[in-house]
């Protein structure tokens, strides 16, 4: 028959679901082909499904291949000639991710070709890629991790320039030395007294036009971007890109400087700059050219004799610039504007602030928190700003304060609290902090405090998952701004005329509504972790507790009633809970991380394997009752997991979970309410996903490896992992029976009358453990084809290995090792139906 018409029986066959038929179809077509190689490449060609890159059928048809390959034809190498090689590489390049190793494991492809196809068919020396070509070079190269067959020239380079993201980071994912290479062409590309183009022509040997069409502030941003995406802690290693972004963080403080609401103190600002411009050079001179455009003579004048430059050593505009301004015009004007307003004031004497970095302050503290039963404290915490970096994760809390009506307490958590080995002691701080009906703590927009103390302080997490002592200030101003607005008695309601109403934000806002003074906001940003501190942020941090106080003080005397505030009492800000739950993971990520992770610099490529990872039978789980299908898809893997009843009580999972150390998977409210109960990282909310996807992310969350012998060790329907194997016969006369065949019903008469060791015929029953067998699914069409059955001693079902139980365990193990790659999910979904049924038993 022709292959086209083959295919169309093909397709049609494949569309109606019938796998089987398929199966024979193609396998007849490969026994009578002459040449089965040339064939298969026929084959797939006329599907001519891989242009739109959905590879259904002929991925099927690989795998039929694959097996017959296997079982029958056993040849494995043969000498193709130049033309059928080509249509191979193409077979490679054309196919999604999914395909490619069935392929290469059928014409038995080695890198080495690989490699050389690639070079010599997709890539090119004048890096001006097809789009096409370099992204199906990318998919193979990091799909077989060969990457370091490839110069930088080849691939890193082209995908700098031509701003391709996605490939960049499939490319460099997870292969640290690549990672190196890339940062280590950007820090060259980024040469601070170089050309970029220069660059790339004489040291790359990038073509003039090439380069002439290039954006180089694409690039830096790509440099800063990278930098951030994959946490490069030690960007000194990379001294221009270390540069770049601090001259950008210069920017940022330049913008802040000469805005219109000053925002930052002098000495704050001053403090940070100088931090960031050290004594470097080349910092320095961008600095005072910055300064030069805003035409400041008085900080660029400021600066020169800060940072020791003398006139000669500036760039020539700049000297220019000094030579032209004419001296004497120069005014005091800086730091005046700050004066003129009226800001809150703090009402208690600063020898009543205590900063707690001792231990006679500390008893002082711990004296004041156990004073009374009835506590109101104002609360903050201060953090020294990070300007390059988003991830909390490298921040630290550096302030707590607490005011109390008569003292304010300023923790230096950062060297006093950190040192301090008495974890029991902090953790009963953080208790009477956090968690105590006799405290009410006074916040204002605690959510990025939580997430902040969280990351920095982990003994935090178990008080803080409760919150009990919060009052929001937040959550009590914008209620009366709606609802008893007269309660402020400097609510103008002019506030669209008057632009010095609305400029206040936030907390300044709420006193200026009460006091009619803002909060003076010019230390937020300053150096939280510099000590001593000076006065000017001693105030600020003493204040935005203490101005807290005042507004809940105020908020009494307004004869609100106690039970109006009380009321507030818990009650979370948004985002507040997420933000914490948020945290928790991430922390226990990065603890993971730093137990499993090498502390050497250079990891080797297999990561992968470096990395300790569990066997399902030594991880064990309680499934809520909403998570039924993930508890089965996990036993599915061999994982020992215990799902709850539909009318068990949530609640129920702590006892399993104490009982035998289990971790608990749950979701939405009774998630909050369990992990609140449960040790850190041993309660985890799984993705809102279809039950196979969360089993995925299970795997992966707890680092758990899954192999081939896995799948299907344990019954779905009860958890039992031992089973009884039975011979074929000793089921069939059992169902035989149960049907009430009789002898011309079937070609085994004499089992009609069998008599069992192991199954009591009459009764259903397994004799040893007196279990009711379960016959669900088995038919007179399936009945005869499997040799042995499994019997769960503990439930009675009755499996077998259908051909569905070896897809399965092949399919589930594709997933589990590939499951980053979006073409493979997507491809397994499309046939899920085909794999399911052995174990759900819906065969008919
Ligand atoms: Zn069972």
């Amino acid at each position: 028959m022709a292959t086209a018409l083959i295919i169309e029986q093909l397709k049609e066959t494949f569309k109606s679901g019938d796998r089987d038929s398929v199966q024979t179809l193609i396998l007849q077509q490969f026994q009578l082909s002459k040449y089965p190689f040339i064939y298969l490449l026929d084959l797939i060609d006329q599907t001519h499904e891989y242009s739109s890159y959905n590879g259904t059928l002929s991925n099927f048809i690989l795998h039929t291949f694959s097996r017959w390959q296997d079982e029958f034809y056993k040849v494995y190498q043969t000498l193709f000639d130049s033309h059928t090689q080509n249509r191979i590489f193409f077979l490679l390049v054309q196919a999604p991710v999914t395909s490619l190793d069935i392929i290469i494991k059928i014409f038995h492809i080695e890198n080495d070709y690989i490699v050389h196809c690639i070079k010599s068919q997709l890539l090119c020396q004048d890096i001006k890629y097809n789009n096409h070509n370099i992204k199906n070079a990318v998919k193979i190269i990091s799909h077989l991790k060969i990457q370091n067959y490839f110069t930088v020239r080849e691939i890193i380079l082209p995908l700098i320039i031509n701003n391709r993201d996605h490939l960049i980071e499939l490319y460099l994912s997870e292969d640290k030395e690549q990672q190196k290479l890339f940062f280590q062409t950007l820090d060259h590309l980024c040469y601070h007294k170089g050309n970029m183009k220069d660059i790339l022509m004489n040291d790359y040997h990038i073509p003039s036009n090439i380069v002439a069409l290039l954006n180089k502030r694409q690039i830096v941003k790509l440099a800063v971007r990278y930098l951030n995406i994959y946490a490069i802690d030690n960007v000194d290693q990379y001294p221009n890109l270390s540069i770049l972004q601090r001259k950008r963080t210069l920017g940022y403080l330049i913008n802040v400087k000469y805005s219109q609401d000053k925002t930052m103190s002098e000495d704050c600002w001053n403090e940070l700059v100088q931090e960031i411009v050290e004594n470097n050079i080349a910092l320095s001179d961008c600095l005072i050219e910055m300064l030069c455009d805003r035409d400041d003579l008085n900080a660029v004048k400021y600066w020169m004799i800060k940072l020791e430059r003398s006139q000669q050593s500036l760039s020539h505009w700049v000297q220019k610039y000094l030579y032209t301004k004419p001296q004497n015009t120069v005014e005091q004007t800086s730091s005046n504007s700050t004066l003129t307003i009226d800001y809150y004031k703090l009402s208690i004497p600063i020898n009543k602030i205590y900063f707690v970095d001792n231990t006679e302050n500390y008893n002082r503290l711990l004296d004041k928190l156990w004073s009374s039963n009835d506590l109101i404290i104002g609360f903050d915490c201060e953090w020294k700003p990070m300007f390059n970096n988003s991830r909390t994760s490298k921040q630290r809390i550096s302030i707590m304060q607490l005011a109390f009506q008569d003292e304010i307490y300023l923790l230096d958590l950062l060297n006093y609290f950190h040192t301090c080995n008495e974890t029991q002691l902090m953790e009963k701080l953080a208790n009477r902090l956090f968690d105590d009906e006799n405290v009410t703590l006074v916040c204002y927009s605690f959510q990025s405090d939580a997430r902040m103390l969280i990351a920095s302080y982990p003994i935090f997490e178990k008080a803080l998952v409760s919150s009990s002592t919060l009052l929001d200030m937040s959550i009590v101003q914008n209620d009366l701004l709606r609802e008893n607005s007269s309660i402020f008695p400097y609510l103008s309601n002019n506030n669209n005329n008057n632009s010095n109403n609305t400029k206040e934000k936030g907390l300044s806002e709420l006193i200026k509504l009460i006091f009619g003074q803002p909060v003076y906001k010019g230390e937020q940003c300053s150096n939280w972790e510099q000590r001593p501190l000076r006065l000017a942020q001693i105030l600020y941090a003493s204040i935005d507790a203490a101005c807290l106080l005042d507004a809940y003080n105020f908020f009494v005397k307004q004869s609100l009633s106690p039970d109006f505030l009380r009321s507030y009492r818990g009650r979370k800000p948004k985002r507040l809970q997420a933000n914490i739950t948020r945290q928790i993971d991430e922390n226990y990520t990065n603890n993971q991380i730093l137990q499993t992770e090498p502390r050497q610099e250079n990891l080797s490529i297999n990561q992968n394997d470096t990395v300790s990872s569990l066997r399902p039978s030594q991880v064990k789980f309680v499934a809520d009752n909403m998570l039924h299908g993930l508890g089965r898809e996990l036993r599915v893997c061999g994982c020992d997991c215990i799902i709850l009843d539909d009318d068990a009580a949530h609640t129920d999972a702590i006892k399993y979970a104490k009982a035998d150390n289990r971790i608990i998977l749950s979701r939405g409210g009774p998630y909050n309410l369990l992990r609140s109960n449960t040790v850190e990282g041993r309660c985890y909310c799984p993705p809102d996903l279809s039950a196979k996807k969360q089993c995925e992310n299970v795997i992966n969350h707890f680092n758990i490896k899954v192999l081939p012998e896995d799948i299907f060790s344990r019954c779905t329907i009860c958890n039992g992992d031992e089973f009884d194997i039975v011979d074929g016969k000793e089921i069939r006369a059992l169902f035989y029976k149960h049907y009430n065949y009789k002898p011309e019903d079937t070609d085994e008469p004499e089992l009609l009358n069998y008599s069992s060791q192991i199954i009591d015929m009459n009764q259903m029953k397994l004799i040893k453990t007196g279990v009711t067998l379960i016959l669900t699914g088995l038919t007179s069409r399936n009945l005869p084809s499997y040799s042995e059955y499994y019997i769960c001693i503990k439930c009675g079902r009755v499996y077998w290995q259908g051909t569905h139980w070896r897809r399965r365990r092949l399919k589930h193990i594709e997933i589990l090792h590939d499951n980053e790659d979006d073409d493979m999910i997507q491809f397994v979904d499309d046939s899920k139906e085909e794999y399911f049924d052995a174990m759900e038993n819906t065969q008919t």
